[in-house]
């Protein structure tokens, strides 16, 4: 409650244009992840109280934040909304422009202002049909960040098998583990700390360990496999011209964990077979989960040595001409179905997010 009170004095204190001017920096790159409308019909399960989009769901995210925020479909926004957040943006005197575009705006010498850049992680099949069209329909640009083990179909999002157990098994196995949350704040606290746990494990492991638990509690696992978007698809999207792709690693694992070798292999590899496949320059990077934790000033070295221009963190605020120091740690705001567009330009703690830079430039 305190928390969205100060959400909301912050984006009355970012209308003072002096105030706005400061924080609204050059722009802002925004982060997306799945495109899902209501109602969820993929999401059977969710008590219909529980829907956003729903009367009462206000009254189920006050009394259940740790479910709700443990959600991985809490990273969702409805196409509806998506549409609403671009008009206001455009009304706003923002310009949606390509990742290209707006990294060059940070080295010109009088930079322009407002300019917002569309990214979306992972790839999900409702890129496609839920957002696509409306990218069309206003001529919006967006970058895609493709795992390369999604699009072979060998490995899936493990969060999302993870979540519907919770959802639809009382009890259930990881690895030797069983687990018996009882009611719904306790599986919300149980899915942080899973996930938590699972995002150190290598991708393989964990979505091993996921599968296995799923076929136990009798759930198919095809459509977590099925939930990105596969090789025919990523082609067709390459020749789209609006869309540019850029790389999220070849398994989706948190670097900072790896060796040197693997690191190298995630972060370079990736870029040799997307180009290989896709047929485009693949130039652009993002950190997979993003957080502090999963970025260091190791990677950034690597990302250089393979070709990136540019790498992306989840680290929330706007776009600076400092950052033309930083390439490989720009922020990105998430964009959730409460997101408004006076979040671009709120004042925040820091002004400059630039991690893993500005962390290791701290505690060095
Ligand atoms: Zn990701």
């Amino acid at each position: 409650m305190l928390w969205e009170a100060a959400r909301v004095i912050s984006r009355w204190l970012g209308e003072i244009p002096l105030v706005r001017r400061h924080y609204e920096g050059i722009g802002s790159i925004l982060l997306f992840h799945r495109f899902v409308p209501p109602p969820r019909e993929e999401w059977p399960a969710l008590p219909p109280w529980h829907q956003p989009h729903k009367r009462l769901s206000a009254l189920w995210k006050y009394y259940h934040p740790r479910w709700n925020e443990a959600r991985a479909d809490a990273l969702c926004i409805s196409p509806r909304q998506l549409e609403r957040l671009i008009l206001t943006l455009r009304h706003k005197g923002y310009t949606f422009v390509p990742l290209d575009t707006l990294l060059a705006a940070i080295y010109q010498p009088d930079p322009p202002h407002r300019l917002v850049c569309l990214t979306i992680d992972e790839g999900y099949t409702d890129l496609c049909t839920q957002a696509l069209p409306i990218f069309e329909r206003w001529q919006v640009p967006f970058t895609v960040y493709v795992v390369v083990a999604y699009a072979e179909r060998r490995l899936f999002p493990w969060w999302l098998g993870l979540e519907d157990l919770l959802r639809q098994s009382r009890a259930f196995r990881l690895g030797s583990e069983l687990y018996q949350p009882d009611g719904w704040a306790a599986r919300g606290k149980l899915l942080l700390r899973l996930k938590a746990r699972l995002i150190q494990y290598p991708p393989e492991e964990a979505c091993g360990l996921v599968e296995q638990a799923l076929r136990a509690a009798g759930l198919p696992v095809e459509p977590y496999y099925a939930a990105t978007l596969d090789w025919a698809a990523l082609e067709k999207l390459a020749r789209h011209p609006l869309c540019r792709l850029g790389a999220h690693t070849l398994t989706h694992p948190c670097l900072p964990m790896l060796s040197e070798a693997r690191a190298w292999e995630e972060i370079a590899q990736a870029k040799a077979i997307l180009e290989a496949r896709l047929g485009q320059p693949i130039r652009h990077f993002a950190y997979p989960y993003g957080s502090v934790e999963a970025v260091s000033l190791r990677e950034v070295k690597m990302l250089e040595a393979a070709g990136y221009v540019s790498a992306v963190t989840t680290g929330g605020g706007s776009i600076y001409p400092e950052h033309r120091a930083m390439p490989y740690g720009l922020p990105r705001r998430r964009i959730l179905e409460d997101s408004k567009a006076a979040d671009l330009y709120r004042p925040r703690q820091r002004r400059l997010v630039a991690y893993p830079y500005a962390v290791e430039g701290k505690t060095a």
